[in-house]
């Protein structure tokens, strides 16, 4: 199965939770004390080792912030 890595600008984040929602493997939480440049809560990997390199966070983020790598 692919690796993937993903990255997460704070400058497009606005903190709307939806790459930890679509993330079926639980890759991604919501931080409790980390915020964007514009203060919205910012999502953190806290699992990298699960990543798939399926793309959802990415696809699903609508202010184009997660880029998605992957890895064979
Ligand atoms: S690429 Fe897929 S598995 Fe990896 S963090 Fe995004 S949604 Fe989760
Ligand atoms: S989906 Fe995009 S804007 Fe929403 S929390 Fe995740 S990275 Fe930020």
């Amino acid at each position: 199965m692919a690796k993937g890595e993903i990255i997460i600008d704070e400058n497009k984040c606005r903190g709307c939770g939806y790459c930890v929602l679509f993330c079926k493997q639980g890759c991604i939480v919501m931080s409790e004390d980390r915020f964007t440049p514009l203060g919205y809560l910012l999502p953190v990997v806290s699992h990298p080792d699960k990543c798939n390199a399926c793309g959802i966070c990415g696809m699903m983020c609508p202010h184009y912030a997660v880029e998605v790598y992957k890895f064979i």
